[in-house]
């Protein structure tokens, strides 16, 4: 545990869910779902009625309705629960579910600790209260993270296997999760043009089971709002690399191509086209360097014929089907993107 004492509550309570901490403490499987609520005896008094504790799963809040007289959100309940303040309670969350802390004051304002949880001696909330949606891709932009995944570590064999140096693993952040939603996966941390944090896709280290993806991506995260690596390619000199995926990108990087972005697919959208144009000029050069699969050679048609309006666009052909910019050596590469080995 680091010395840090600010802890943002804020993220914290958007981040960890009353069903995660009812899971940590064991106590989930003696709760009765019913629509949005969760009942059962009360953990905070160790009451035996089964219907005096309730939690909104949408609201992330919860009461109890008998001796306690008492609710709150996640933080409250865990320093009811362990008997500390809710500052504690809000570092062992951080503790459990692998959320920051910082050394200095975070810029957002924090809530103060409440002496005193509101106690609502209200029916349970109705099972309608607004759920989370997996948003439609409208343009809106991705919001920053509040937080960074820690702990992450960097040593993982997977990540030696993919042939990644330990300074290319530093550069982009990356590392297996032990905790929190992308536990069991290696964390690769996604920026803005800006060079802000605006999610992390986790890859699965290896061939998943059945019904596991390879990566997954937080819900809400709009990927054709972004370009992984721009924020630190549109400062590099070169062609523009266009590849499909993180370890593609990571593997021209690491070659000294560092003009690469990838994807995160086999197409283009409007906004990274936009992101695209806004980062190049009439004399830019692009290459286009997608897996040479079916999505691939689609996407590479589109792409070209798209920006060549705009810029220098050239396409590379693999000769071999299932070839990706990953299979290629580094003189491979420099070969084919130019620059200097
Ligand atoms: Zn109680």
């Amino acid at each position: 545990m680091s010395k840090s004492q600010f802890v943002d509550f804020k993220a914290v309570k958007a981040a960890v869910t009353m069903e995660q901490v009812l899971q940590h403490y064991g106590l989930l499987d003696q709760m009765k779902r019913s629509g949005d609520s969760l009942s059962g005896p009360c953990p905070i008094h160790n009451g035996t009625n089964p219907t005096q504790f309730r939690v909104s799963v949408s609201k992330n809040c919860w009461n109890c309705f008998s001796d306690c007289k008492c609710g709150g959100n996640v933080l409250d309940f865990v320093a009811k629960k362990e008997d500390i303040t809710v500052h504690a309670a809000a570092l062992k969350l951080c503790e459990w579910f692998n959320l920051p802390t910082t050394d200095k004051p975070p810029e957002e304002e924090n809530e103060p600790p409440r002496a005193t949880p509101p106690a609502q001696r209200t029916p349970a909330p109705a099972p309608t209260a607004s759920k989370e949606k997996s948003q439609p891709d409208d343009g809106t932009p991705n919001v920053p993270l509040k937080f960074r995944l820690e702990q992450l570590d960097g040593k993982h064999p997977y990540l030696t296997e993919r042939g990644l140096t330990p300074e290319t693993i530093v550069d982009f952040g990356l590392g297996h999760c032990a905790k929190g939603m992308m536990a069991g996966r290696i964390a690769i941390p996604i920026h803005n043009a800006e060079g802000k944090v605006v999610a992390y896709a986790g890859r699965w280290p290896g061939e998943p089971a059945e019904g596991t993806p390879k990566y997954k991506l937080p819900p809400g995260f709009r990927k054709s709002q972004e370009l992984f690596n721009l924020d630190r390619a549109g400062k590099e000199p070169g062609p523009l690399v266009i590849v499909e995926g993180f370890f593609g990108a990571m593997k021209l990087w690491q070659c000294g191509l560092k003009r690469v972005v990838a994807l995160m697919g086999s197409t283009l959208s409007t906004a990274q086209a936009e992101l695209i144009r806004k980062h190049t000029d009439s004399r830019s050069q692009v290459i286009v360097m997608l897996d040479e699969d079916e999505a691939g050679r689609a996407g590479r048609e589109d792409i070209v014929s798209r920006l060549a309006p705009w810029l220098f666009v050239k396409a590379h052909l693999f000769e071999q089907a299932g070839q990706q910019p990953e299979h290629l050596t580094p003189e491979e590469l420099h070969n084919i993107c130019g620059g200097a080995p």
